[in-house]
């Protein structure tokens, strides 16, 4: 019997990551499960998943994932909220099944170093990061020349520029191919989502920032594709559903059968371009951060999360979310921290600033 931990089990991945554990059969049980908000729906998610849970308090979160003799722990909650669950996990030896990408961008290498003391292995869930974990299994690393991941390009890759400037909440919630949380949405439609995932990729893989590149592929076939030293291409290919890269998290090395219908490859042409930098600013500015440091990506974390908060609040136009993480981004940057106390510092320092720049409006 494999027992799983669901972190965030009332959001998008938590609520697919239950589908694929009734999917996998009864050698597989939802043991704990947790939510920050909606308890009679998390209640009747229990009760449903026959598995227990409990009122969220962090406090309360980590000493219900040291305790558990789950095996893995699916961590899909939005946003920093994540890290400290993601570090606990880690610590006690548990496989980390990572949605939460925050946790990578903020801590990355922390994380890391924790992971080869207990042993815990850490999967990405993160489509594109799910596909180039497959992807970099075929080719020994000094061989691999480039990661691609792709974007959808958002809810308005169709928009020209200068129409961005009155879009609201809820034009941006309506996302072309992929279902997902609120957050995550308005990132895919400003593209600090592939911001932060290029973050990702590079703490995760250990790879240089230019060795990362994004391109606009609207039918979100293709996750993700390595080029290998003499040029050669290879790319993985499915369905948009979360639920084949959480499966894979789950049983890893193992496959299962898959848990979604299969996509059609005659259905339509999949195409590629180039993201125009002008448009989304949100990306070279993710690329900056990369190349500048750990501080620079918690910032740069911090300070659009605060953005797309005033967003989604009506309080922030769509084009101002690029606009303030630059401004926070432009401030004298601490150094890089070595713990995960001073990466809760630099975080905090990057809200404070965020905050001050967006109740001054001076960016
Ligand atoms: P969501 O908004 O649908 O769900 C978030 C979940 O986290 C909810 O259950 C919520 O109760 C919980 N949560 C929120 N704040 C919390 C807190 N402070 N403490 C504890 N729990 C809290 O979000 P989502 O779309 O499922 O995304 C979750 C994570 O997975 C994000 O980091 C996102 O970037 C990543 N991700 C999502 C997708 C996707 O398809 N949705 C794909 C790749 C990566
Ligand atoms: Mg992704």
């Amino acid at each position: 019997m494999k027992k799983v931990i669901v972190l965030g089990a009332t959001g998008t991945i938590g609520l697919n990551t239950l589908s694929v554990i009734e999917h996998l059969g009864s050698d597989w049980q939802a043991d704990l499960i947790t939510a920050f908000s909606r308890k009679t729906e998390l209640e009747q998610l229990a009760r449903q998943y026959n598995a227990r849970t409990f009122t969220t308090d962090s406090e309360t979160m980590l000493k219900e994932i040291r305790e558990s003799d789950a095996d893995i722990v699916v961590n899909g909650i939005a946003g920093a909220a994540g890290l400290l669950p993601s570090f606990e996990t880690v610590r006690c030896g548990k496989r980390l099944a990572l949605a939460n990408k925050e946790t990578i961008v903020m801590a990355g290498a922390l994380l890391k170093t924790e992971a080869a003391r207990s042993g815990a292995e850490i999967i990405p869930v993160d489509s594109e990061h799910a596909a180039l974990f497959e992807l970099q299994r075929t080719a020994a690393p000094n061989q691999i020349r480039k990661l691609i991941i792709t974007a959808s390009g958002g809810a308005f890759r169709d928009t020209p520029l200068e129409e961005l400037t009155h879009v609201t909440p809820e034009q941006a919630l309506h996302h072309p191919t992929w279902k997902m949380g609120p957050k995550i949405t308005v990132d895919s439609a400003t593209m600090a989502n592939k911001g932060l995932e290029v973050i990702e990729a590079v703490y995760l893989f250990d790879r240089r920032p230019d060795e990362i590149e994004v391109l606009i592929h609207p039918q979100s076939r293709i996750h993700a594709l390595i080029q290998t030293a003499e040029g050669t291409f290879t790319a993985q290919i499915s369905a948009p559903d979360m639920r084949i890269p959480i499966q894979n998290a789950l049983t890893y090395p193992e496959k299962a059968a898959a848990p979604s219908p299969d996509t059609d490859l005659t259905a339509e042409a999949l195409t590629f371009t180039r993201p125009d930098p002008r448009k989304y600013p949100m990306l070279p500015l993710a690329f900056r951060a990369a190349k500048s440091g750990l501080s620079a990506a918690i910032t740069y974390n911090a300070a659009n999360e605060i953005a797309v908060a005033a967003f989604l609040g009506h309080r922030l136009p769509f084009l101002s979310i690029a606009r303030l993480t630059e401004a926070v981004l432009n401030k004298p940057l601490p150094p890089a921290p070595a713990s995960l106390e001073e990466v809760l510092t630099v975080d905090a320092c990057a809200r404070t600033a965020a905050d001050q720049l967006l109740a001054s409006k001076a960016f």
